[in-house]
């Protein structure tokens, strides 16, 4: 994969109320087509009465098309499906609908009309990668814009049922490929089924060579036939392919696992440790998956970095196709979404202001140039003002707020966790005030603090005050400025200016200081003279806290890996790769979500999203290169690549 993360939306004609693809000279669907998505897809694999038996149940669709199918499995699950219950559904798209296009053909469906509008909602912007939508009431979609060739590559999920629907393997031959389909059986949790439309040889073939038993069956109306396939069990696995977790599932080096833990049911509870954004976004996710969260934290929600009077929600633009660049415009997008559903459930959280990155060297504006041409965005999210970027949909969050929001709905115990004891099906956090907590996960979420639990304290995280100033009487800004110091409307009036960088000895505490409310001002002031100007020092109400940083700037995602096993398993890395690995051994129950630096606002909500699709075998909402890049275990790993002795007793 190479260049922007721009695709192109499917370019369509109307023909008697239906879309036509003009690539693929195909049609999305026949007649209203709903009837054949029942007989094939629906009946195909026996859904009405797997659904109505499923506490969670995944459907993959290779082809999204105009999204009826996902629609009528969803209109069918929220009718038969158990209290509780949860759907996901993963589907795969190249070119996908325009949103317009997409609300036209469904004006064919008013039954589906509901869940429809919350699609329409939440669509994507036409970006490659994984776009994770809440539909309301339990189910979410995955949406994978881009060739499902390269990106089935790299998905984690456990899918119960395929709907195997892109355009006729006449028209379309690279979506019905040997290899299409052994990555269709990869991601196949045991007993999964799957349906197509086509009875194709090459169909056939494929199926059957990926592990699947065939059969042929009666085709809906005119078509004679149409195909179901039966995911066979592999041998010598039947006990345990019931447990079958993410890790088993994926390709990732040994050394970077998936959560080995069985799949927790929804019901099941999660303790999180730490209140800030971390811990309320993860919260939020857990929600959505139908987990009961409890945050612990002495101080309550929202009082450590994630205090500040305002933040920035930017995307951080790393021109390149690799896994950070990828991670912080999908995390950016996500932020969005998450805001956007936050706010109409009657939230106000955020100030869609726009962000002003002036290019204040002439480096910056050659660098400006790149990442517009790099098209990383879709172009109304990115824009040039004269030497400038400007990014409409940017803008400024009340971190506070944002938390509450987050947290809604948790429970929260006003302790400090001090020792996190795990067995195979769940984990004991001891509190400061002698209690015990008991949960099926735990999420260790409370930034550079992570350190002191023994699970973690080989983590290479560092500590950096930073100090922002609110000025309530300062000019009012109509949108905010960020070029390394930043300038913004505060949400309750006046500006907020910030931020410093300064390390912090262990057991230091950030404390503010008009020093470094004049660094402020006086860094302000090379993009805004004029504003900087009339700030008066004194007259600042300044915050400190404290970001928690890693070595590459990227976040410490996913589950915790047993530091002392992996150093004997992985001893002979030093001497480079010369065997075959087994999987690194993780603790099981144990989750980190930390390290989020100067970001967090904007990458909570996708690190929470990816941990608790780990913790309950959901789609993964990132790329496989991206739960790599971000996982617990990539220091210690790098350290014994570069033979470097670590401690680990
Ligand atoms: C000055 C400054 C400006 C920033 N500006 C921006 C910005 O504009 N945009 C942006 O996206 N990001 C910004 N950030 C970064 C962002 O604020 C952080 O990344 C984010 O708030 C970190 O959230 P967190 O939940 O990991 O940590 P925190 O918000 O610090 O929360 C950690 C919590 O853990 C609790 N805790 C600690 N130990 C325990 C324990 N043993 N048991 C229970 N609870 C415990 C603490 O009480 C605390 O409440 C800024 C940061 C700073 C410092």
């Amino acid at each position: 994969m190479t260049g922007g993360r721009k695709i192109e939306f499917a370019t369509v004609d109307w023909e008697a109320g239906a879309p036509r693809s003009i690539f693929f000279d195909d049609i999305y669907f026949s007649g209203d087509g709903a009837g054949e998505t029942r007989h094939v897809f629906l009946d195909g694999n026996d859904l009405e009465a797997r659904f109505a038996g499923a506490p969670r149940f995944t459907v993959g669709e290779v082809g999204f098309g105009s999204g009826l199918n996902v629609l009528s499995a969803l209109s069918l699950w929220r009718r038969v499906r158990p209290a509780n219950a949860r759907l996901e559904i993963l589907s795969f798209e190249k070119f996908p609908l325009h949103p317009d296009d997409f609300r036209r053909a469904a004006l064919a469906w008013p039954q589906f009309a509901e869940d429809c509008a919350a699609v329409a909602g939440g669509y994507p912007p036409p970006i490659r990668g994984f776009h994770r939508l809440d539909l309301g009431g339990g189910a979410n979609l995955t949406l994978a814009f881009g060739d499902a060739g390269d990106l089935l590559p790299l998905a984690e999920a456990r899918v119960d049922a395929w709907f195997l629907d892109g355009f006729a393997p006449a028209k379309n031959p690279d979506l019905w490929t040997a290899a299409i389909f052994a990555e269709i059986a990869r991601l196949s949790a045991p007993g999964a089924t799957a349906a197509t439309f086509t009875v194709a040889g090459a169909v056939r073939r494929g199926l059957a060579g990926a592990g699947f038993t065939i059969e042929k069956c009666a085709g809906y109306g005119r078509k004679r036939e149409m195909l179901r396939a039966f995911l066979r069990p592999s041998p010598g696995s039947a006990g345990e392919e019931k447990r079958k977790s993410h890790s088993q599932m994926s390709r990732r080096a040994p050394w970077h696992p998936a959560s080995q833990d069985a799949p927790l049911a929804p019901g099941a509870h999660v303790a999180i440790i730490g209140g800030g954004v971390a811990g309320a976004a993860t919260a939020n996710a857990a929600a959505l998956a139908g987990l009961n969260a409890t945050i612990i934290d002495p101080a309550g929600i929202a009082q450590g970095a994630s205090g500040n009077p305002a933040g920035l929600l930017m995307p951080r633009l790393d021109i390149g196709a690799g896994a950070p660049s990828r991670f912080f415009i999908a995390a950016y997008l996500h932020a969005l979404g998450t805001i956007a559903r936050l706010e109409a459930r009657g939230a106000r959280l955020f100030n869609p202001c726009g962000v002003l990155a002036p290019a204040l060297t002439g480096e910056d504006a050659q660098w400006a140039e790149k990442a517009l041409a790099a098209e990383l965005l879709p172009s109304n999210y990115i824009e040039a003002r004269g030497s400038a970027l400007f990014f409409p949909q940017a803008g400024v969050v009340d971190p506070p707020a944002f938390c509450a929001a987050l947290a809604e709905g948790a429970a929260l115990v006003r302790a400090r966790a001090v020792r996190i004891e795990t067995r195979a099906e769940s984990a004991l956090i001891r509190l400061d005030d002698g209690r015990a907590l008991e949960a099926g996960a735990v999420v260790i979420a409370n930034g550079a603090q992570a350190l002191n639990f023994v699970q973690a304290r080989t983590l290479p995280l560092t500590r950096i005050a930073g100090q922002i100033d609110r000025f309530a009487d300062a000019p009012g800004l109509a949108l905010a400025h960020a070029f390394g110091p930043y300038a913004a409307p505060a949400p309750d009036g006046g500006a907020v200016i910030g931020a410093t960088y300064a390390a912090l000895a262990a057991g230091e505490a950030p404390r503010p200081s008009l020093d470094a409310t004049r660094a402020n001002i006086a860094a302000v002031a090379r993009a805004l003279p004029d504003f900087a100007a009339v700030l008066e020092p004194l007259r600042a109400a300044p915050r400190a806290s404290v970001r928690c940083q890693t070595p590459d700037r990227l976040p410490l995602v996913g589950p915790a890996p047993d530091f002392d096993a992996y150093g004997a398993q992985f001893d002979d890395l030093r001497f480079g790769k010369a065997r075959e690995y087994a999987q690194g051994r993780l603790v099981p129950r144990l989750y980190f979500l930390t390290g989020l630096g100067s970001r967090g606002l904007v990458t909570a909500p996708l690190c929470a999203a990816m941990i608790v699709a780990e913790m309950t075998g959901a789609p993964a909402p990132v790329e496989r290169p991206v739960a790599e890049a971000l996982h617990p275990a990539r220091f210690f790993v790098r350290d014994l690549k570069r033979a470097v002795a670590r401690r680990v007793k």
